[in-house]
């Protein structure tokens, strides 16, 4: 076998979490569970034979993005998703021995391209509640850090940093590109994007894959100050995005009444599915994505095999005590997971019911 860089040879494969058989609700990936835009679908169907023989045009797209975010054109890079976008300001800034501040639990894929790059991971534990920890953040910067991760709202958790804090980061680490991925803003409504080109180590990441329902379709966007992009360019494959994603942008963009209401859907259910499980005695964290972290404590493992057995994913995080993350469907696949979930509850030992 040829060997590969050292760092390479220790790292874990990620794998995305496949559905089993039998699975038809995936709540575990935080996918739209109703689609895209049908002013989208149309558009892919319209597209002929002869766009799809063309390397893909980005630019044309950029301009759009742009224009719909009010920075310009030279401020962002469209990306294969955001996964895409990490990474390449993962390459384009951490070296061998460099160090990325996380706040954990966390999105995997900072710490996964991080190593790629051969740089250090520092976790910085969320505060109680998992509030964000100014505190922490600021005690974990020492001369090499290179790049800090602010997801915000937080995957897996849900919670929000403040503007003050992000902005207190920011100036903290002058010499660092602060990533602030906001790939849950849709349902959030609170962004930094208006500082961008303005506060030069800030990057804002976007994706499409949430609230405009189009994860399959690879669509991101990482936005900084003009000359950053310029640098992330160089790293960008020319062709990332692919063509049916560029084409596919207007509509996308212009169909506000579709993003609009799925996200009113999404959040009120959200909230019904909230008081629904706080109500039989399961802590459940305030959310402003499209999903809920809920701590089932011991139940946990019933919980997850009990929705296997009956066709829904769940997400198990190891990494929190207890916990279960669930994208939030419809109000009628929420009822779903809650018929499978009452039963459960009620069978188990009295010993387990105050879980609070
Ligand atoms: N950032 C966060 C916080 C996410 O949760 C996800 C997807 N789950 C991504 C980035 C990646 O999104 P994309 O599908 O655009 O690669």
């Amino acid at each position: 076998m040829i060997k590969p860089r050292k760092c390479v040879l220790e790292m874990k494969a990620y794998h995305s979490p496949l559905p089993g058989p039998g699975i038809d609700l995936r709540l575990d990936m935080n996918e739209s569970t109703t689609g895209c835009s049908p002013r989208v679908l149309k558009k892919i169907r319209s597209l002929d034979a002869k766009l799809l023989a063309l390397y893909p045009r980005r630019e044309s797209g950029e301009k759009l993005v742009a224009d719909f975010l009010g920075i310009k054109t030279g401020e962002l890079l469209l990306t294969n998703g955001a996964d895409e976008g990490i990474d390449v300001l993962s390459r384009a800034y951490l070296d061998s021995g460099d160090e990325l501040i996380i706040i954990v639990p966390a999105f995997a894929m900072y710490e996964i391209f991080a190593q790629i790059s051969g740089a250090k991971t520092v976790r910085v534990p969320a505060g109680p509640d998992f509030s964000f920890p100014l505190d922490g953040v600021l005690q974990a910067i020492t001369p090499r850090t290179r790049l800090i991760v602010i997801t915000n709202p937080h995957n897996p958790t849900g919670a929000v940093a403040s503007r003050k804090d992000i902005l207190h980061v920011l100036e903290a680490a002058p010499d660092a590109a602060v990533l602030l991925d906001e790939a849950y803003f849709d349902f959030y409504g609170e962004t930094l994007m208006d500082q961008i080109g303005k506060i030069p180590n800030l990057f804002v990441a976007r994706t499409f894959s949430k609230a405009y329902g189009l994860a399959g379709l690879r669509l991101g966007v990482m936005a900084g100050a003009a000359d950053q992009i310029s640098v992330l360019r160089r790293i960008a494959p020319p062709f990332n995005v692919n063509a049916f994603a560029i084409e596919c942008l207007a509509e996308a963009l212009n169909d506000r009444e579709f993003v609009e209401h799925y996200v009113s859907q999404v959040c009120s259910t959200r909230e019904w599915l909230r008081a629904a499980l706080e109500e039989m005695g399961f802590k459940c964290w305030p959310s402003h994505t499209n999903f809920l972290l809920a701590n089932f404590g011991e139940l946990r493992p019933a919980i997850l095999d009990g929705m296997t057995k009956k066709g829904i994913a769940l997400r198990n995080r190891p990494d929190c005590d207890g916990c279960v993350r669930i994208s939030i469907g419809t109000q009628q696949e929420m009822e779903r997971v809650l018929a499978v979930l009452k039963p459960i509850v009620a069978a188990r030992p009295v010993a387990q019911q105050a879980l609070r």
